[in-house]
């Protein structure tokens, strides 16, 4: 399986100057599962933080999760 995910932008912080990109993980086979939830749709997804600017940061996050929802009760 390539590790070629799709990403998408998910969530714009203009005052943290970042922004949150979305990776799909397929999990058809339903061998992984949500850290918050535990429960194991047929897509996961994995949230990195970028930063803006001359120098981009990304922030990688192994964490995968059903959906925002999740990620943000987790952070919280
Ligand atoms: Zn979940």
């Amino acid at each position: 399986m390539a590790n070629e995910y799709a990403s998408t932008t998910v969530e714009r912080d203009p005052f943290a100057r970042g922004e949150y990109r979305r990776f799909t993980i397929p999990n058809g086979d339903g061998r992984e599962s949500c850290d918050w939830c535990g429960q194991s749709p047929r897509r996961l997804y994995s949230y990195v933080w970028e930063n803006d600017g001359s120098w981009k940061r990304v922030v990688p996050d192994r964490h995968r999760f059903c959906n925002a929802d999740c990620r943000r009760s987790y952070r919280e």
